[in-house]
């Protein structure tokens, strides 16, 4: 049993780590502003005597005592991303540095959820570890886009300067139950609408690719990457290094390799729904990133790991909940 820190833990995401952790027998500390996330989504552990719940901001300090952190704390859809800019870089800047001084007071290890958006609109496909991205570090996306960047940096920085023992991993398009309603992420987007009978907004013409993990696959991603067996003590091999007798520690990508053109997607949804939904063709927002695709061989290679839930599963599980939330 370990002491687990999950920043972020109210959102979509970190309430399934928190379920998954409490069920391992682990206790867990989840700390939340609840920018994005809620109550709703964490309710049922609350009974948990091993769970307990902070409301706090990452940009101020805090101290606790933790043998792991798990960083999720960060809005992670672009209508919330781009509210407030200057908070989303704080958060993922300021949030991160606090959150390694912790992990560096404590000695805890520390793993930073990062993202596919690293690799901004990439001109590789798929996107290896090792591919250094195509951010505009100036437009709407780059507060977030910049701000997990600089994260993987402080990072690195703080595992060569000070010893800390961290994990990065860069997780790509998840979808699931407790997503919010108005999220604006495209699984939410669409189901919703689908079940509303709306006009499904297909942004620009639709030829636009995503890659979609369902987000038990993830969460196990995440804890195979947090706990993988040590092989040995010393500087961590960075992506792409041979260094086999070292724990592994990143960045790598976890999501499910299976594309989808967004206009296939909705066609997708609006069949799984039985809707009767239109699609509408709107404006494609800036710096929308064409193509997206993971090439997990490192995470494989590394963690055994692989996506188990196919799309048409995930999504059932998760038009079923979006019925429960719609319907109400
Ligand atoms: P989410 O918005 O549901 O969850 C984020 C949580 O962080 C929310 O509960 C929110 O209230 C909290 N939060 C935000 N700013 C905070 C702050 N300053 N202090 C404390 N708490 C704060 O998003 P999610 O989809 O669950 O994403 C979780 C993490 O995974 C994020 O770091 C995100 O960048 C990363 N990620 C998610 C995806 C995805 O497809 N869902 C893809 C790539 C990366
Ligand atoms: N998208 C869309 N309609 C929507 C919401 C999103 O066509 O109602 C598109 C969006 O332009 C992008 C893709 O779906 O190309 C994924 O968007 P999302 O916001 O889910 O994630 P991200 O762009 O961060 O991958």
């Amino acid at each position: 049993m370990a002491r687990i820190l999950v920043t972020g833990g109210a959102g979509f995401i970190g309430s399934h780590l928190c379920e998954r952790l409490l069920n391992e027998g682990n206790e867990v500390i989840c700390l939340d502003n609840f920018f994005t996330g809620s109550k709703d989504n964490i309710i049922h552990l609350m009974d948990n005597k091993r769970f307990e719940l902070i409301r706090h901001d990452i940009i101020e300090p805090i101290l606790l005592e933790v043998d792991k952190v798990y960083n999720l704390a960060s809005p992670a859809s672009p209508i919330h991303y781009q509210y407030n800019p200057v908070k989303t870089t704080k958060t993922n800047v300021m949030g991160i540095i606090n959150m390694l001084g912790l992990a560096k007071r404590v000695r805890a290890r520390i793993l930073q959820a990062s993202t596919s958006e690293v690799y901004g609109d990439p001109t590789v496909h798929p996107q290896k570890e090792d591919y250094w991205g195509n951010v505009n570090p100036i437009g709407p996306r780059s507060c977030y886009d910049e701000g997990k960047r600089v994260a993987e940096t402080l990072m690195m920085d703080y595992h060569r300067q000070n010893g800390v023992d961290i994990r990065i991993v860069r997780i790509f398009n998840t979808y699931g139950p407790r997503m919010a309603l108005n999220d604006g992420r495209v699984v939410s987007n669409f189901i919703v609408q689908a079940l509303k009978g709306e006009d499904i907004t297909v942004y620009g013409e639709g030829s636009q690719t995503r890659s979609f993990c369902y987000v038990s696959d993830l969460v196990d991603g995440l804890m195979r990457m947090m706990d993988q067996p040590e092989k040995g003590s010393g500087q961590g091999s960075v992506a792409g290094g041979q260094q086999n007798q070292v724990p592994f520690i990143g960045p790598v990508n976890i999501g499910n390799p299976h594309e989808h053109t967004i206009l296939e997607f909705a066609e997708k949804i609006i069949a799984m729904t039985g809707s009767k939904s239109r699609i509408s063709f709107n404006p494609l927002p800036q710096d929308d990133p064409r193509q997206r695709q993971p090439d997990i061989t490192l995470a494989k290679e590394k963690l055994g790991w692989g996506p188990k839930v196919s799309i048409d599963e995930g999504l059932r599980l998760t038009i079923d909940y979006f019925k429960g939330k719609v319907g109400r």
